[in-house]
C-alpha cells in the first residue's frame, strides 16, 4: 500500500494539476442561499467523474467496487489537500450519498449489488436520497406503514415517505418498508435501493421556512422493484437502520487523528459581523464573541474525543448520539449569538449581500441538526439506554404483532393501501 507521505505528494501535484483553486476563503454553503436544482447537477458530477477515473474518489472504500482500498488516513491526507480547491457540490446529497447510503449499502448489501451500484455512486452517476421518515413514523422511526408486498422476483411498494433532503435531485432512494406484519415492528421491516423515476413514484417538494425546497414528500403507488435491489435481509432492516444511524450522526466522517493544536482562531465569523457594524468595543459584543469561542472550542474537542472513541471501540447509535446532540444543541445557541451582536441590522440585508443575509439565514437553519436523523429528546434516550446502560424508555408495543398495535388517528396514514 502506498505510504501516506507519497499519497500526499502525488495527491498534491494531481489537484494543483486538476482542480480549480477557490476563489474566497469563506467557502460555507448557505441552506437557503445557495439552493441546488437538478440543473445545477451536470458539472459537478463530471468533476465528481473525473476525480473517481484519477483514483481519488471512494479513497477508502473496496477497490472490487471502485473505491482505492487505502485507509482513512490516506483520506484525510486528501480532504487536507484539496481542502481549497473547488471539490463536487452535490449539495445536502453529498452526506446523504457518500456519508450515509454509500456507506450503509457497503456494510450490508450483497456483493451483486455492490458492484452494481457503488461503482456508479463513487463516478456521480447515482446520487442517493434517504427514505425512512413518515408523515406518521419519525422518532418512532419502527412504526412505519408502507408496505412491500412480495410479487415473484419483485415487490410492490405502497405508501408514503416524507423529509426526504434531496430528493428532487436524486437518482435513487434508499427506502424502509414493512414486509411481515405478523411480528413485532422492529422485526418486519426491509431495505429496498428504489430509483426516483420508478412508475408509481411521486416526488413532491416541500417549500421551507428559509425558502429553500430541499425537502420532498414521496407517495409510492404499486412502485414495483427487484428482489435484487434488496439490501440486506428480508425482515432484517432494523439492524440496518442502526447503522445508517450511526453514519448519520457522523461516524463515517474523515476526522484527522491528531489533535487539534489549540482553540484555533477567535469565532471569525462573529468577529467580522461586529466589525462591519463597528461594534467590536462593547462589552457585551467582546463578551458574545467570546462565549462562542469557548463553546467552539469545546465542541471542536468533543468532535475529536468522540472519534478518538468511535476508532478505539467501535460505533454505536449512543456513541455518535454525543456529536449530533452536541450540534442540535450548539447550533441554535450560535445563532442566537450572531442575532445578538448584529441585532436589527442582521435582520435586514441588500439583496444579494451573502455576509449580511448570513445571520439570519443561519437562525432559521439553526433548528435542523436537533431534528434532523433523530431529535435532541431521541439522542438523549439513546446515550442513556446504550451508553449509560440506564433502564429502557417503557413500550406498549415491543412484543406485540405490528398488525394488532393500535396506529395513530384517523387520516394519519396515507392510504388505506398502508394499513395492516
Ligand atoms: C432538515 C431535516 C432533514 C431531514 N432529512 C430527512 C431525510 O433525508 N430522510 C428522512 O427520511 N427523514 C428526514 N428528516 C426527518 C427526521 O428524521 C424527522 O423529522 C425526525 O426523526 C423527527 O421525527 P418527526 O418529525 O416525525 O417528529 P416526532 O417523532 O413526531 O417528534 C415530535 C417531538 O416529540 C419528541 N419525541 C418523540 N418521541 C420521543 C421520545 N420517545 N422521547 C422523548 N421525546 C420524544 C421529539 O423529540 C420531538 O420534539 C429530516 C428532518 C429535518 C428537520
Amino acid at each position: 500500500m502506498i505510504s501516506i507521505d507519497d499519497f500526499r505528494t502525488e495527491a498534491r501535484n494531481w489537484i494543483s494539476q486538476n482542480l480549480e483553486p477557490l476563489e474566497h476563503s469563506n467557502t460555507k454553503i448557505l441552506r437557503g442561499v445557495d439552493n441546488l436544482s437538478a440543473e445545477d447537477l451536470p458539472p459537478e458530477r463530471e468533476l465528481q467523474r473525473k476525480i473517481y477515473q484519477a483514483g481519488y474518489a471512494g479513497i477508502s472504500w473496496p477497490a472490487e467496487y471502485g473505491g482505492q482500498g487505502l485507509t482513512k488516513q490516506h483520506e484525510v491526507v486528501f480532504v487536507e489537500e484539496s481542502a481549497n480547491y473547488r471539490m463536487p457540490d452535490f449539495g445536502v446529497l453529498t452526506g446523504t450519498t457518500f456519508l450515509v447510503c454509500g456507506n450503509t449499502m457497503l456494510a450490508h448489501a450483497s456483493p451483486d449489488f455492490l458492484s452494481r451500484h457503488i461503482p456508479r455512486i463513487l463516478a456521480g452517476d447515482e446520487l442517493v436520497v434517504q427514505f425512512f421518515s413518515e408523515p406518521s413514523a419519525g422518532s418512532d422511526l419502527a412504526g412505519l406503514t408502507t408496505r412491500a408486498t412480495r410479487d415473484g422476483d419483485d415487490w410492490i411498494l405502497n405508501g408514503s415517505k416524507t423529509w426526504s433532503s434531496g430528493a428532487a435531485c436524486a437518482d435513487w432512494g434508499m427506502c424502509l418498508a414493512r414486509t411481515n406484519w405478523d411480528v413485532p415492528k422492529h422485526r418486519g421491516l426491509t431495505w429496498f435501493a428504489v430509483p426516483c423515476n420508478a412508475p408509481g413514484l411521486r416526488i413532491d417538494p416541500i417549500k421551507e421556512i428559509n425558502g429553500d425546497e430541499e425537502f420532498c414528500q414521496e407517495f409510492f403507488d404499486d412502485v414495483r422493484i427487484s428482489d435484487a435491489e434488496r439490501i440486506g435481509p428480508v425482515d432484517g432492516g432494523w439492524n440496518i437502520t442502526h447503522s445508517m444511524l450511526v453514519f448519520e450522526r457522523g461516524a463515517g466522517r474523515v476526522v484527522s487523528e491528531t489533535a487539534p493544536a489549540g482553540p484555533g482562531e477567535l469565532a471569525p465569523d462573529l468577529v467580522a459581523l461586529a466589525q462591519r457594524l463597528g461594534r467590536t468595543s462593547a462589552p457585551n459584543v467582546r463578551q458574545l464573541i467570546a462565549s462562542a469561542h469557548i463553546d467552539d472550542y469545546a465542541r471542536q474537542q468533543l468532535a475529536y474525543r468522540i472519534a478518538g472513541q468511535i476508532r478505539k471501540n467501535g460505533a454505536n447509535t449512543g456513541m455518535a448520539a454525543y456529536g449530533k446532540l452536541a450540534t442540535g444543541t450548539y447550533d441554535p445557541i450560535r445563532a442566537q449569538i450572531a442575532l445578538e451582536i448584529g441585532g436589527a441590522a442582521a435582520l435586514t440585508w441588500e439583496k444579494g449581500d451573502r455576509d449580511g443575509i448570513e445571520p439570519s439565514i443561519d437562525y432559521l437553519n439553526s433548528r435542523v441538526m436537533s431534528i434532523a436523523g433523530g431529535s435532541n429528546e431521541v439522542q438523549r434516550n439513546g446515550i442513556s439506554e446504550r451508553v449509560l446502560d440506564l433502564p429502557r424508555e417503557p413500550a406498549f408495543d415491543l412484543d406485540k404483532p405490528f398488525r394488532e398495535v393500535e396506529r395513530g388517528g384517523p387520516g394519519t396514514e396515507w392510504s388505506g393501501k398502508t394499513s395492516g
